[in-house]
């Protein structure tokens, strides 16, 4: 009987429902709820139904594409090639250049499409395929929120060539291995920088209205920034608490997730580091450089942004202090040790 490595992950919660499975398990046998993170270690429903033994061809590609079982890297900036602050005019989370560079990469051709996600008025979030440019206006804005972007990208690998991935490090890390070792469609990967997420339930139902006091239906835009979680109010209000009192929210994976720079993206892309209303860009591979390179001339760069790069180690190594020991016990418990940080 087949006992694919991602049980094991999915049993001790650390799944981070990124998706990569789901959308290349040859059988087809991995499903994904709609809120991914409704995965309960305590009850596999989810899982058995998917991957059952019986559908289950034990071909273990999944778990040559798990993050969690490929592990972390302990120096998260030893292959940056290139930072500098960016922005362009387009009104996004923070500089708008990951919707313009999705923007131009779809217009030009350059790629078929890109999954992306939207949200509604209640935060409830919507995997969309963007095909065309005007397909990037629904999904800017940051929902610290979870859904399973990889997962989307099934259909794509049949029926489109060029596809980049735009998603927090645990995706791109998925998309990362995707590519290696099964599928050679994505032809760049855009990582967000991320140091936690959230269950759409626990940021609805206990976040926003019993931390923050407010309505997730009255909340345009929710920040993390200087020390504190922000929800900005259809009036126009900014409401703030410390960062230590949402953080322990956080899903359990996110607990265990020792990687805050996406170090398998082509190009990084985060706020820290750059002044208010520009991203930090972090530029890894030979790919990244070509793509971001192309589109240049539509983005104002600052080189040398201030705060800069000493408070993106500060925040990735604070990600690892916090993280790694959970991690390192966590894989102590599987049965298989390809897991850990190099
Ligand atoms: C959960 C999370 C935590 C983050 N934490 C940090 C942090 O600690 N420090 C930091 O500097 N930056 C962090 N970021 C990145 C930051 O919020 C911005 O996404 C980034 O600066 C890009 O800004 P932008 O203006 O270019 O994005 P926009 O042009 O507004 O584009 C946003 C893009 O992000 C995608 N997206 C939105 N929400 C999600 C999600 N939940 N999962 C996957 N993709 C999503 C959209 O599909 C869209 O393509 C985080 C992002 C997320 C999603
Ligand atoms: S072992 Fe192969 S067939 Fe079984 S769930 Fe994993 S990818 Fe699918
Ligand atoms: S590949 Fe992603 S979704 Fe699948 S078990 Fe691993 S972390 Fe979970
Ligand atoms: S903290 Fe890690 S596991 Fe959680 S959403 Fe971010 S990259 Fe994924």
């Amino acid at each position: 009987m087949a006992h694919p490595k991602i049980l094991e992950v999915i049993e001790h919660d650390v799944c981070t429902a990124c998706g990569a499975c789901v959308s290349t398990c040859p059988a087809g046998a991995i499903t994904m709820d709609k809120h991914a993170e409704v995965r309960d270690p305590d009850n596999l429903e989810y899982y058995v139904k998917g991957a059952a033994p019986d559908v289950c061809e034990g071909c273990f590609t999944c778990g040559r594409l798990c993050p969690v079982i490929d592990g972390y890297v302990d120096d998260e900036f030893a292959d940056v090639k290139e930072f500098f602050a960016a922005k362009s005019t387009i009104k996004g989370q923070d500089g708008g250049v990951t919707s313009l560079l999705a923007k131009a990469l779809l217009e030009s051709g350059e790629v078929d499409c890109i999954v992306g996600i939207a949200r509604d008025e209640k935060w409830d979030t919507e995997l969309i395929l963007m095909t065309k440019p005007e397909d990037v206006d629904r999904t800017t804005g940051t929902k610290y929120t979870y859904d399973s972007v990889l997962s989307a990208l099934r259909d794509p690998f049949e029926n489109y060539e060029k596809i980049a991935v735009i998603g927090v490090p645990c995706q791109a890390h998925g998309a990362r291995l995707i590519s290696e070792n099964v599928n050679d469609k994505i032809v760049l990967i855009m990582g967000l920088l991320c140091m936690e997420s959230f269950h759409h339930d626990v940021m609805t139902e206990k976040v926003v209205p019993e931390i923050m006091g407010l309505k997730a239906e009255d909340v345009v835009k929710m920040n993390f920034n200087k020390g504190q979680f922000w929800n900005i109010t259809k009036d126009g209000e900014e409401h703030t608490v410390k960062i230590p009192v949402v953080a322990p929210h956080a899903r359990n994976p996110c607990h265990h997730c020792c990687d805050y720079t996406s170090v398998s993206a082509d190009i990084s892309l985060g706020s820290v580091g750059a002044p208010e209303g520009w991203n930090s860009v972090l530029i890894r591979t030979e790919a990244g450089k070509k793509y971001f390179d192309m589109f240049k001339d539509k983005v104002e760069i600052m080189e040398d942004p201030k705060p800069g790069m000493f408070l993106i180690k500060k925040l990735a190594a604070m990600k690892h202090d916090n993280n790694e020991g959970h991690y390192r016990e966590v894989c102590e418990k599987f049965t298989f040790d390809e897991c850990g940080i190099r």
